[in-house]
C-alpha cells in the first residue's frame, strides 16, 4: 500500500527539484522515503500517515524549548496581528539586540539578517572590507551555508553527495578560499606564516555540527585567537549551530575565547527566521549606513520572526535551562553507548550542551579524516531501524543531533527502547 509520505514525495518531485526546499531533507544519505510533517508539539512531531516520531533534529537545532511552546506560539500570534512587516525599524530589534550583546560578552554590536548563510556571507564581506584583504581560511567539513565563498569542500548536505565543490561557483571566487584540516594548529602556524598579510578572516565551527559533531581542541581554538591577533585577521566564529545551544553564552563561552566577530541564527529566530552577525564595534561601524560594507534586507528584523526570537531567548534564560538540557543529552548518549555496547556494534557518541554526534565507530573522530572512517552502511541500517520505531535523527551519518527542553526522562526511555531493536537489526 502506499503511504501518503510516499504519495506526497512523488508529487512534490513535480513541482520542486528533488521534492525538497534543502537538500539532505531529501533522505538521498540514508536512502527511502523523506516523511512529511503536518504538526509538532514539545518532543514530538508527526507525519502524513499520522505517525508520531520523537524527533532529535528540532529543525536543525532551532527547536530548542521544544515545537510549538506556548509562549513562542502567544508571541508570534500577538506580533501578527500588529502587522506583518513595517521596513522600519522596530524597538524589539532594539531588545533583541541589546539581549544578545549581553548574552555574548564578545558582541558589542550586531544586525539581524534573514538566515545563516546571509550572516556568514555578510561576515566575510565586513572582514574584507575592514583589512582590505581577499584571502578567507575555512575548515573542511565546516558548513558555514552556501554563499559563493564558502562551498569550497564544504560539508553538510555537499559531504554526503561526496562533491567537493558546487557545479556554478566561479574557479575565480573559490581561489581566494584556502581550506584547513579541522584541529590541525600547526598547518594553520604554517599558512599564517607564508601568507598572514593576506588573510582577511579565519571562519570556524568552533563546536563542529556540519560532519557530525565535533569538537575543536582547545590549542586549535587558542592558536587560531593568537594567529588572528599577530596577523591582524578577523576571527569569526560560527555559532549558527552551537550559539544559544551548547551553552547560554556559546561555544566561546566553554572555551573562554573571543573571536573578532561571531555569526548566530537557528535558535535566535526559534523556528522563524532570523540569524545576525557581530562583534567588536569598531569592525561593525564599517557597515552602511556607517561605513563602505554595504549589507541590507526587506525583512531583517522582522517583527514576527524578532518576537519568536525574543520569546526564545527568554525561556533558555530561565536558571538551570541548559544544565538540565545538557543532562537530558548525556543521558541520551550514554544511554545510546550502553545499548550498542549490549549488542556488540561499534559505536560511541558524544555531546556538548543540547546538542550530541553518533558515531558508528570504535572511537571518537578527532579530525574530518577520521569522521569519514565512520561505517555509514551502519549508520543507514540504525536510521531506518530506529525511523520505524518512532525516532527521527537526521537523516545522515554526517549530521548532528538536537534535543529540546522537552525530551524528558520518559521521552528518553522511549528512544532507548527503540535504540535497542535497532542496533539489534544492525548487529544483524
Ligand atoms: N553556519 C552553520 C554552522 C550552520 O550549521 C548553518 C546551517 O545549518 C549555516 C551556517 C547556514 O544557515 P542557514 O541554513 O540558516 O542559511
Amino acid at each position: 500500500m502506499t503511504s501518503n509520505n510516499e504519495t506526497l514525495f512523488a508529487r512534490a518531485q513535480q513541482s520542486t527539484p528533488g521534492g525538497v526546499n534543502s537538500p539532505v531533507r531529501a533522505f538521498r544519505s540514508v536512502g527511502g522515503t523523506p516523511r512529511f510533517i503536518t504538526r509538532a508539539e514539545g518532543p514530538y512531531f508527526w507525519d502524513a500517515d499520522d505517525k508520531r516520531y520523537i524527533d532529535y533534529i528540532g529543525s536543525w537545532g532551532p527547536a530548542i524549548v521544544g515545537h510549538a511552546h506556548p509562549d513562542v506560539v502567544r508571541a508570534v500570534q500577538d506580533a501578527a496581528v500588529r502587522g506583518l512587516s513595517f521596513g522600519a525599524p522596530t524597538e524589539a530589534e532594539i531588545e533583541m539586540a541589546e539581549l544578545i550583546c549581553r548574552l555574548v560578552p564578545s558582541i558589542e554590536q550586531v544586525r539581524l539578517v534573514s538566515s545563516g548563510t546571509e550572516a556568514a556571507m555578510s561576515a566575510l564581506r565586513l572582514a574584507r572590507g575592514a583589512t582590505g584583504r581577499d584571502l578567507i581560511v575555512k575548515f573542511e567539513g565546516c558548513y558555514h551555508g552556501h554563499a559563493d565563498a564558502l562551498l569550497v569542500k564544504a560539508g553538510s548536505g555537499l559531504l554526503t553527495f561526496g562533491n567537493p565543490t558546487s557545479a556554478g561557483v566561479p574557479e575565480d571566487f573559490a581561489k581566494h578560499t584556502l581550506v584547513l584540516d579541522y584541529n590541525d594548529a600547526q598547518q594553520l602556524e604554517d599558512t599564517f606564516r607564508d601568507m598572514g598579510e593576506r588573510i582577511a578572516c579565519v571562519i570556524v565551527e568552533p563546536v563542529a555540527g556540519n560532519m557530525n559533531l565535533l569538537r575543536a581542541t582547545p590549542e586549535f581554538l587558542q592558536t587560531m585567537r593568537r594567529l588572528c591577533t599577530q596577523h591582524g585577521a578577523v576571527l569569526i566564529f560560527d555559532e549558527v549551530m552551537s550559539g544559544f545551544r551548547v551553552a547560554l553564552g556559546g561555544a566561546q563561552s566553554l572555551y573562554g575565547i573571543q573571536p573578532d566577530l561571531t555569526v548566530l541564527g537557528k535558535v535566535i529566530g526559534g523556528g522563524l527566521p532570523v540569524a545576525a552577525f557581530g562583534g567588536r564595534a569598531n569592525l561593525m561601524k564599517h557597515l552602511a549606513p556607517l561605513g563602505g560594507v554595504y549589507q541590507a534586507g526587506t525583512l531583517s528584523g522582522n517583527p514576527v520572526t524578532v518576537a519568536a526570537g525574543l520569546a526564545t531567548l527568554a525561556l533558555i534564560q530561565a536558571p538551570g535551562f541548559y544544565d538540565r538540557l545538557a543532562a537530558q543529552t548525556t543521558k541520551l548518549v550514554q544511554g545510546l553507548s550502553t545499548a550498542a555496547q549490549d549488542s556488540g556494534v561499534p559505536f560511541c557518541a558524544d555531546a556538548v550542551g543540547g546538542m550530541f554526534g553518533l558515531y558508528f565507530a570504535p572511537q571518537l573522530p578527532v579530525s574530518h579524516a577520521t569522521m569519514m572512517e565512520c561505517d555509514k552502511e551502519a549508520f543507514n541500517r540504525f536510521f531506518h531501524a530506529i525511523l520505524d520505531a518512532g525516532v527521527y535523527l537526521a537523516p545522515s551519518a554526517f549530521e548532528a543531533g538536537f534535543v529540546s527542553a522537552q525530551h524528558d526522562d520518559a521521552v528518553i526511555a522511549d528512544t532507548l527502547t527503540a535504540a535497542r531493536k535497532a542496533f539489534a537489526v544492525v548487529a544483524g
